[in-house]
């Protein structure tokens, strides 16, 4: 079990880290939010003025951070250079910017090479869009969940509304599909569905819905290994 390495890619707001976050802790494995890593990424760049086109000191921007995530009281924590990020992280505002910054080649290279590197021992559920095709194109498990855009935009809404954030149902559906329509057709790791994976529709399931049925995968996996 430690060393299983588990993909869960899919669009915006399809219940990957949700899922994502409770298979690590059903199995007793490490949870990596690659969107995070971005989104933090996003928000040093702006929060610097560091201009995309300035390969250099965008260079020295990423060697220069350090993006961690922690458990706190049964919730993930995200730290940017150490200061506590999981809110600002999670705005609108960070959600139009991220956009721009994953296209770039060399915040890419660095992020994906960062996440191979945590992954290496194995014993990790990744979620992002491109963790079946690119970061670990060998998991033993690829999961790719998809929700119809209306009910996606309804549980972030949801989201959001819990943080204070208020915004109107068809304001964050658009978003969400401006969103993915860039990831999916952007020229490095668009957002694809590895050939290998399997696909998920969460429009009607429940989270624990989810989340059984990506268990029921892990076991399948684990008895046709020990035939
Ligand atoms: O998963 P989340 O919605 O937080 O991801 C935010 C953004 O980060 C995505 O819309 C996408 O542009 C980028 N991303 C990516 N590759 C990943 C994870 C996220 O390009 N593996």
């Amino acid at each position: 079990m430690k060393s299983l390495v588990i993909a869960i890619d899919g669009p915006a707001s399809s219940g990957k880290s949700t899922t994502a976050k409770l298979i690590a802790e059903k199995l007793g494995l490490m949870y990596l939010d690659t969107g995070a890593m971005y989104r933090a990424i996003a928000l040093k760049i702006y929060q610097s003025g560091t201009e995309l086109t300035d390969k250099a000191s965008l260079t020295k921007l990423l060697n220069s951070t350090t993006v961690t995530q922690k458990n706190q009281n049964g919730e993930v924590h995200f730290l940017l250079d150490g200061i506590d990020v999981t809110e600002a992280i999670r705005t609108p505002e960070i959600s139009l910017w991220v956009g721009p910054v994953s296209e770039h080649a060399l915040v890419r290279e660095y992020l994906v090479n960062w996440q191979r590197e945590i992954g290496k021992a194995g014993g990790i559920v990744a979620d992002g869009r491109d963790i079946g095709t690119v970061v670990f194109p060998s998991a033993d498990l690829k999961v790719y969940l998809i929700a119809d855009s209306h009910i996606r935009a309804v549980r972030r809404q949801k989201e959001l509304a819990a943080r204070g954030i208020v915004q109107k149902v068809e304001e964050v559906e658009e978003a969400i599909v401006k969103r993915d329509h860039r990831d999916s057709n952007r020229e490095h790791s668009p957002l694809r569905m590895a050939s290998d994976a399997i696909e998920i529709d969460t429009t009607h399931l429940t989270v624990g819905d989810q989340v059984e049925r990506v268990l029921a995968l892990v076991k399948k996996l684990q008895t046709q290994e020990s035939k």
